[in-house]
């Protein structure tokens, strides 16, 4: 199954939002939920560098790090930049990674905003 986690959800019963999707609300157990999509703009909250990357990342190193979106929800992804600080803001785009064994990666990729 090809997933694309873009979107966030909210719970038609009790409001609490989750990220990626899931069957059953994790607070109220309904199984209604709203889509969120999100917002442009995010702020870094954390973030880590990577040294030994796995076999098929072409890259010597990789800076992750995770953010709060504007509509306050938390996700992580690749940042384009090792020169980063906690509570930068961020460009956030959902892109396509790389293929492993005939499938789509997707993920989020942060960008500084100048
Ligand atoms: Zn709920």
């Amino acid at each position: 199954m090809k997933r694309k986690n873009d979107k966030a959800y909210k719970c038609k019963k009790c409001g609490r939002v989750t990220y990626p999707e899931r069957v059953v609300c994790l607070k109220c157990g309904n199984r209604e939920f709203e889509v969120i999509p999100f917002t442009d703009e995010c702020t870094l909250i954390t973030f880590s560098q990577i040294f030994q990357l796995p076999w098929g990342i072409n890259d010597r190193y990789l800076t992750i790090g995770v953010c709060q979106f504007d509509n306050g929800i938390k996700a992580m992804g690749r940042i384009t930049t090792p020169k980063v600080k906690n509570g930068m803001r961020m460009k956030a785009n959902w892109k396509l990674f790389r293929e492993i064994a005939g499938e789509d990666v997707w993920g989020w990729v942060f960008e500084p905003i100048k």
